[in-house]
């Protein structure tokens, strides 16, 4: 399942401005309370049934953080309970007579930030709260140890994006949860693409949680990867669609200087600030630079190459289909070769009951690693382009 595009962001644009004002009439029920846990904050999602108003601070003695939602009633089915990440220790939920109230009982003070959402493609109104988290020794340890690795690896570093995550699960159909595929082929790619010699692979996620479009971008740019290959598998309303299918940015997807181009951007730094995020130099550069020729033509060398290594096999557990053009988002601003793949069709039901397997998976992940190894081969990076990364 694709990225949102521009036209989707024109709607996060009016909930930074706060248009979650209490409902007209009818009462406002809280259906769920969700978290995940990402490596630098645990996310808390409240599902509620409409936009409803809400208030956070933070408490301390014990430290607690408390989101108050006057006015609005809890499901019988939404209960307390733990979570114990580090970041949170429990959630409560408290019926009061003057509406609901979700306490997130956590270890010691902590910063937080929240925003609504609007309910958008299945999914509820919700009230999003993200903590952060502060990292032990061994940990801040660890990280350093990881971005050591790849920076002292000789040879190309590849990107693997798995898409969506947490809260955002992709394309759902016959019991299959896109997000979980993708990080599952994510992880083999990553085994796949290192038992090659002069290859270091970097996961953008690595656990069931959802990265900004932006910042899965910035990740491969803080590790100056030299391909970035974003997984997927597609769902469509059509059933009888299969196959699996590469993507590249489309040529419209480079920026210029009209007057969409600008009303674009301006709703991609609206969606940005809405979920929290600061604007800064990298951003403002992966917003704004024009997307170089020279790295479209390498995507369209890198493609080619791996839509070769997928028609290798006569016989392919899922075959070929097509190679396709759109202006993604996640692919906008890279600067470096990059790549979509939709590993099948969830929503075919031949497709879905390949898909999970892990020898598909494998056999995927092979192909796909072949066909990224003899791009590099065929195609190295000439030394004049060597700033462009
Ligand atoms: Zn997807």
């Amino acid at each position: 399942m694709f990225y949102r595009r521009f036209a989707a962001a024109a709607a996060i644009l009016c909930l930074a401005s706060g248009a979650f004002s209490p409902a007209a009439s009818a009462p406002v029920t809280v259906r769920d309370v969700r978290f995940w846990t990402a490596p630098d904050y645990t996310r808390v999602v409240i599902d509620v049934s409409g936009q409803t108003s809400y208030s956070v601070r933070s408490i301390a003695g014990p430290h607690r953080v408390v989101i108050e939602l006057p006015a609005c009633a809890a499901a019988k089915s939404v209960g307390n309970q733990a979570v114990g990440d580090g970041v949170i220790e429990r959630i409560r939920v408290n019926r009061l007579k003057t509406g609901v109230q979700v306490v997130l009982d956590v270890p010691r003070e902590t910063e937080f930030k929240h925003f609504p959402l609007r309910a958008e493609q299945g999914r509820p109104d919700r009230i999003v709260i993200d903590l952060a988290r502060t990292l032990s020794g061994a940990e801040v340890e660890k990280r350093a140890a990881e971005k050591r690795r790849v920076a002292e690896s000789s040879g190309y570093v590849i990107a693997i994006d798995a898409g969506h995550g947490g809260d955002a699960p992709g394309a759902v159909h016959h019991g299959i949860h896109e997000k979980t595929l993708n990080l599952r082929l994510a992880r083999m790619l990553k085994e796949e693409i290192e038992r090659r010699k002069g290859y270091t692979a970097v996961l953008i996620r690595d656990g069931d949680y959802d990265v900004v479009w932006y910042k899965r971008v910035l990740k491969a740019r803080e590790h100056n990867a030299d391909a970035f290959v974003s997984l997927h598998f597609n769902g469509a309303r059509d059933s009888r669609l299969s196959g699996i299918e590469l993507y590249i940015i489309s040529p419209e997807g480079v920026v210029d200087e009209n007057a969409e181009a600008v009303a674009e951007r301006e709703h991609l730094m609206q969606e940005v600030q809405g979920q929290g995020g600061v604007v800064n130099g990298d951003l403002e550069s992966i917003l704004f630079d024009v997307t170089r020729t020279n790295t479209m033509q390498r995507s369209a060398l890198l493609t080619e190459e791996v839509a070769r290594a997928l028609k290798k096999e006569k016989d392919p557990p899922i075959p070929f289909r097509a190679i396709r053009q759109r202006n993604f988002v996640v692919l906008r601003g890279i600067s470096m070769p990059s790549i979509l793949v939709e590993g099948g069709y969830l929503s075919n039901k031949k497709d879905a009951s390949i898909v999970a397997k892990d020898g598909y998976l494998r056999w995927l992940a092979r192909s796909l690693a072949d066909g990224i190894e003899e791009f590099f081969l065929k195609h190295p990076p000439a030394a004049e382009n060597a700033g462009e990364r």
